[in-house]
C-alpha cells in the first residue's frame, strides 16, 4: 500500500481511538462527537449515516449503549469496521479498473465446518457434506488473501462455526484488524464455557444468536429446549457486556411474532443490539415452500424494520427489504461464500461454484466469468424489493446455470429450486403484484438516478452500465460473458 494511504489509515486509527474514549467517558457529548467526526470525511454515505444517527432517537440511544459495552470489543469493533472494513477497503478498491477486475467483496462469508449439533427444520445448509472441516492453515490463508484485497469484515456460518472457535483462536488473534460476525445456534457456547470465554477474550468476534420467534416457534424449528439455551447465552453475554445480535427467519407462521414490536423490546432488554431477518428459503431436504412469507407479509415487515430502526435502540436489518440500500442483489458483488470444502459460491443460498480456493486464489475466483456474468445481470429487476435471483427472478438463476454449468456444491439445493420451478415462478409473480406498486410508491426516484448515472452500482459493471456502452462494446462484452441479447 502507498505510504500516503498507510498514513491515512494510521491517522484514522488514532482518531477512532480518541473518539471512542471520549464517548465512553462522556456519553452526554454524543451529538458533539458525531458532528466532530463528520469533519474528517468527505464521503457522502458516511456523512448521511451520521445525520441519520443524530436525528433519530433509536440509533442515538443504540450508539450510547454500544459505547458502554466491553472495552476491548468496542475499540476493535469501531476501529476494524470504520478504518479497515471501510477506509482501507475503499483505498484498495476505489482505483480498480472495473473492466479488468472487480472491486473486492465488502463482506466474505466463510463456513469453516458444516458439522452441527442440531438438525433445524428448513436449515439452508443441511444438504452439504459434513465430513470435511476447513483446516486452520486454509482458514488463515483465506483471511490473509482477503485482507490483501481490503476485506476486513467476515461472517462465520456453517454448520455451527463456534465448534471451531477454540481451534482457530490464534488465527482470529492474528487477524485482529478484521471483524467477524458469527451466526450461531448458541448451544455450544451454552454447554462449553471455554468456547464462550475464548470468544469474549478475542474481542473481534460478535455473536449473532439464531432464534425463530419466541419459545414455541424456536423449539418447533430447532428442537425442544433450544430456546432456553439461547436465552441462557443471551443472559451471559449481557452480564459480560458483550456486543451481540440475533438472527431471525421470517416464515408465514412466525410473521405474527416477528411483526410485533414488543418482540424487539424483549431482546433490547436482554442486551441485543441488532438483528438480521432472513426469509425462509425452502432449498434444503425436507423444507416446506408453503412456509414462505406472502407478499403482504413482506410489505408489512418493511414498515416494522423501519419503525424499529428509527425509534428503538436496535438495528434491525432485512436481507431482502433492505436491498434498495445496496442496489439489489449483492451476490458476487458485495459478498460471496466460501464453503468448508473451499468452493467460492456467489451467495449463501446459491450452492453453486466454478472455482475452489484450494486450486485458485481468492482474487482469481472472485474475478471468474461466472461471477462477472451474475454482476452483469444486476439489478435483476427494476424493483429492488424483489432483488433475488432465487425467489424474485428465478429465470436469471436458471439462465446462468444453463450457460456456466457450475458445480452443485451440496448436490441438492439448486436442483430442488429448479424442480420447484412452477412454485418459484408463481411465488415471484404473486409477490410482485404487491411489491411492484409498493416499490414505485416508496422509491420512485431510484430508476431515474440509475439512468442518469448510467450505472446502478457505484462500481459500474452491471446491466445499466452495459446498456449505456457503445453497441460494439456491448456486443464484445456480451460475447465474452455468454450473455444473450
Ligand atoms: S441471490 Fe437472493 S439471497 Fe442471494 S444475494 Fe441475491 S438477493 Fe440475496
Amino acid at each position: 500500500m502507498a505510504l500516503l494511504d498507510q498514513l491515512k489509515i494510521a491517522y484514522s486509527e488514532h482518531l477512532v481511538k480518541k473518539y471512542v474514549k471520549r464517548a465512553r467517558e462522556s456519553p452526554e457529548e454524543i451529538d458533539a462527537i458525531f458532528k466532530d467526526l463528520k469533519k474528517y470525511s468527505n464521503n457522502e454515505s458516511f456523512s448521511n449515516l451520521i445525520d441519520w444517527i443524530t436525528e433519530n432517537p433509536g440509533p442515538r440511544e443504540l450508539f450510547k449503549r454500544i459505547f458502554e459495552r466491553d472495552e476491548k470489543q468496542v475499540y476493535m469493533f469501531f476501529e476494524n469496521l470504520i478504518v479497515h472494513s471501510g477506509l482501507e477497503w475503499l483505498l484498495k478498491n476505489s482505483k480498480i479498473d472495473s473492466e479488468k477486475e472487480f472491486p473486492a467483496p465488502f463482506n466474505l462469508l466463510i463456513s469453516p465446518t458444516m458439522r452441527c449439533n442440531l438438525q433445524c427444520e428448513g436449515c439452508y445448509a443441511i444438504s452439504y457434506d459434513r465430513s470435511t472441516d476447513m483446516s486452520k492453515e486454509f482458514f488463515d490463508s483465506i483471511l490473509t488473501q482477503g485482507e490483501e484485497m481490503g476485506i476486513h469484515f467476515y461472517t462465520l456460518l456453517g454448520g455451527e462455526p463456534s465448534l471451531k472457535i477454540k481451534e482457530f483462536a490464534d488465527v482470529f488473534e492474528k487477524h485482529n484488524k478484521s471483524i467477524f460476525q458469527m451466526f450461531t445456534n448458541a448451544t455450544v457456547m451454552n454447554r462449553d464455557d471455554e468456547t464462550l470465554e475464548t470468544l469474549l477474550e478475542l474481542g473481534n468476534i460478535i455473536p449473532v444468536l439464531s432464534v425463530d420467534g419466541r419459545k414455541e416457534h424456536t423449539d418447533k424449528m430447532r428442537g425442544p429446549g433450544v430456546y432456553e439455551e439461547v436465552i441462557s447465552v443471551a443472559e451471559k453475554l449481557k452480564e459480560r457486556k458483550s456486543l451481540y445480535g440475533i438472527s431471525l427467519v421470517l416464515t408465514r407462521e412466525d410473521f405474527e411474532v416477528l411483526s410485533d414490536l414488543s418482540f424487539y423490546d424483549e431482546w433490547i432488554d436482554r442486551g441485543a443490539l441488532f438483528g438480521w431477518i432472513f426469509l425462509y428459503m425452502p432449498i434444503s431436504r425436507g423444507s416446506h415452500p408453503e412456509l414462505m412469507p406472502t407478499g403482504e407479509q413482506r410489505k408489512e415487515m418493511y414498515y416494522v424494520i423501519h419503525e424499529v430502526r428509527k425509534n428503538k435502540p436496535f438495528f434491525l436489518m432485512d436481507f431482502w427489504n433492505d436491498a434498495p440500500a445496496v442496489n439489489g442483489c449483492i451476490a458476487a458483488r458485495r459478498y460471496a461464500h466460501v464453503t468448508n470444502e473451499g468452493y467460492l459460491e456467489p451467495c449463501i443460498f446459491v450452492h453453486q461454484a466454478v472455482d475452489n480456493l484450494h486450486e485458485k486464489s481468492l482474487k482469481e475466483a472472485w474475478n471468474s466469468d461466472f461471477f462477472n456474468a451474475i454482476r452483469l445481470h444486476q439489478p435483476h429487476t427494476d424493483n429492488l424489493l424483489q432483488p433475488c435471483m432465487i425467489i424474485g427472478n428465478p429465470k436469471v438463476l436458471r439462465k446462468i446455470d444453463e450457460v456456466y454449468k457450475p458445480k452443485s456444491t451440496d448436490g441438492y439445493s439448486v436442483n430442488r429450486v429448479f424442480k420447484l420451478k412452477d412454485f418459484f415462478d408463481n411465488y415471484s409473480k404473486n409477490v410482485a403484484q404487491v411489491l411492484d406498486p409498493f416499490f414505485k410508491e416508496k422509491y420512485s426516484d431510484v430508476y431515474k438516478k440509475w439512468e442518469e448515472k448510467g450505472t446502478a452500482h457505484t462500481e459500474g459493471f452491471d446491466r445499466i452500465w452495459l446498456e449505456h456502452l457503445p453497441e460494439d462494446k456491448q456486443k464484445e462484452i456480451k460475447k465474452k460473458y455468454k450473455l444473450s441479447d
